[in-house]
């Protein structure tokens, strides 16, 4: 059932006092026109909070912002990222293509949207209200405090200076549009007194991956994407002799590897056809890989690939082949290592193997080439003087493709993401409305966007939010001159 006349703005109902509190407000309302335009925004994350900011900075007191969080606390996903440090955003000297690349999800769709609000403008909007930003070598923003807090504050403040309303404990539970009149109505359930029935004249969804509300938003005509995890560590098989003796190395951490992902889906019609065909992709990236227990694979390189491999990887149950290149790019082939190895054999000959990996340019610390000898089946004490030619080639053909079996993703606790939510063709990317329904909004990871590490994630929770907060401004501006007339 929908709470709202036409031409109430604003309409905030107790449940239980539904029937009198409306007669007032329908009385009041006849005094005055220029009531100023609702807005409700569900979620109180990075997307949610920003956008209610634009909005309010925007329209002023001509719209009125309410924004609803379920949990105890604003932005607490904000709080937790990057291991309590919040890497806020990617380097803003970058190009807006080089960013945009960082999306396997929405990169196409985000390439307008971060043209108008680009990390160099999340970067001036954090400085211009105190906030002291560092830029790391590998291009990850973060507040120089290393504190998460500071991000929070600064928001928080932000948004009570705009006089945005913040509910904690408020959770959305149901959103209506009117087929009448097109009103949109929202039900919040409160834990501490009784439930609300909200009539927004726009309705910002920024709940992130809220499973409810993508059924809520799919029973309204929308089409999602299914969620499946994003961002995440390899498992390897234990059980395998290539990858056994690996739990050795855990720690270690490669300058830069080039790393093959080969998966095949499990599902039935599952999987984007790759290089290979029916239902299989070849995914190769390069760059910083550490190792971990387990053993394990995790640093820049694996994530970056479990997120470009995200869907494909779910179908295959987490299960696929990983190839690596110890070398990084300095060798492309066996046939290319072999002959070092022969020099190192002729003018070593009796160096015991293990003492030092001979190939020019490749920093292969010493525990990882013990291992990788190990299971090349060359122990690590055997002089350069007694191997043969023939093992030294098997030696040269893992250390530029050594192949494992990956059998399960870990977590990476410093940053997580879902991949999925609603599909970015339903969306009008220069305003982030619906193109289902009118005045319904989307930001932030409830859309079918999601980046590799290093602030992508966040980057796009201040860029949509902030396009979807501007776009609800200038419609609060319209309807209240509208009003004026
Ligand atoms: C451990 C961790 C670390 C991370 N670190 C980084 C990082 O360093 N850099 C980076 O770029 N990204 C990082 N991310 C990803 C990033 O935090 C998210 O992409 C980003 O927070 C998404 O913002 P959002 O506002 O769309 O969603 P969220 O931050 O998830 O906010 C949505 C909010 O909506 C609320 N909500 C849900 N359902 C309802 C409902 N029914 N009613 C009312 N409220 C509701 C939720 O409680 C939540 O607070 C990290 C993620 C995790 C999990």
């Amino acid at each position: 059932m929908l709470w709202r006349l036409r031409g109430i703005p604003s309409v905030l109902l107790p449940d239980s006092h539904r029937c009198c509190r409306w007669t007032a407000l329908r009385a009041r309302n006849t005094a005055t026109s220029a009531d100023p335009h609702l807005v409700a925004v569900v979620g109180g994350g990075a997307a949610g909070v920003f956008a209610a900011i634009r909005a309010k900075q925007v329209a002023g007191d001509r719209c009125r912002v309410m924004v609803f969080e379920a949990g105890p606390e604003m932005l607490p996903k904000v709080r937790i990222s990057g291991g309590g440090r919040c890497n806020a955003q990617q380097d803003p000297q970058k190009t807006i293509s080089d960013i945009a690349k960082g999306y396997p999800r929405g990169s196409r769709e985000l390439l307008g949207p971060l043209h108008r609000f680009s990390p160099a403008d999340t970067h001036q909007w954090f400085t211009d209200r105190g906030v002291s930003l560092k830029t790391e070598a590998d291009g990850r923003v973060f507040p120089t405090t290393d504190k998460s807090e500071t991000i929070i504050s600064c928001l928080l403040s932000a948004a009570r200076q705009q006089k945005v309303e913040l509910y904690t404990k408020h959770k959305v539970t149901n959103m209506e549009r009117s087929e009448e009149d097109g009103q949109w109505s929202i039900a919040v359930k409160r834990s501490s007194s009784s439930d609300l029935q909200v009539a927004p004249s726009s309705l910002l969804v920024a709940c992130g991956s809220s499973r409810p509300l993508w059924s809520v938003v799919e029973g309204l005509g929308h089409h999602v994407i299914p969620p499946v995890p994003s961002l995440f560590t390899l498992r390897l098989a234990k059980d395998d002799a290539e990858t056994s003796l690996l739990e050795q190395c855990a720690g270690i951490s490669m300058q830069s590897v080039r790393m093959r992902l080969d998966v095949v889906s499990h599902r039935e019609g599952g999987g984007r056809r790759g290089k290979s065909g029916g239902g299989s992709v070849k995914l190769v990236d390069e760059g910083p890989m550490l190792i971990t227990q387990g053993p394990g694979l995790s640093g820049p390189v694996t994530l970056r690939l479990s997120a470009f491999a995200a869907r494909h990887l779910h179908e295959s149950a987490y299960e696929c082949a990983v190839t690596i290149n110890w070398t990084g790019g300095a060798f492309k082939s066996g046939d290319q290592v072999l002959p070092q190895l022969m020099v190192a054999k002729d003018e070593l000959t009796m160096k015991a193997l293990g003492t030092f990996c001979p190939l020019q340019n490749v920093p292969i610390p010493r525990r990882l080439w013990r291992v990788l000898l190990e299971v090349s089946d060359i122990p690590p004490t055997m002089r350069w003087a007694d191997v043969s030619k023939a093992k030294l080639r098997g030696l040269a053909e893992r250390l530029v493709a050594h192949r494992m079996r990956v059998v399960g993703k870990g977590a990476f606790k410093e940053e997580f993401t879902t991949s999925g939510g609603i599909r970015c063709r339903d969306i009008n990317w220069k305003t982030m409305e619906s193109k289902i329904l009118p005045n319904l909004y989307f930001a932030g990871e409830f859309v079918d966007v999601d980046g590799i590490t290093g602030g992508y994630n966040l980057q796009s929770a201040w860029t949509t939010g902030w396009i979807a907060g501007e776009a609800i401004g200038r419609t609060a501006l319209m309807h209240s001159s509208d009003d004026r007339q």
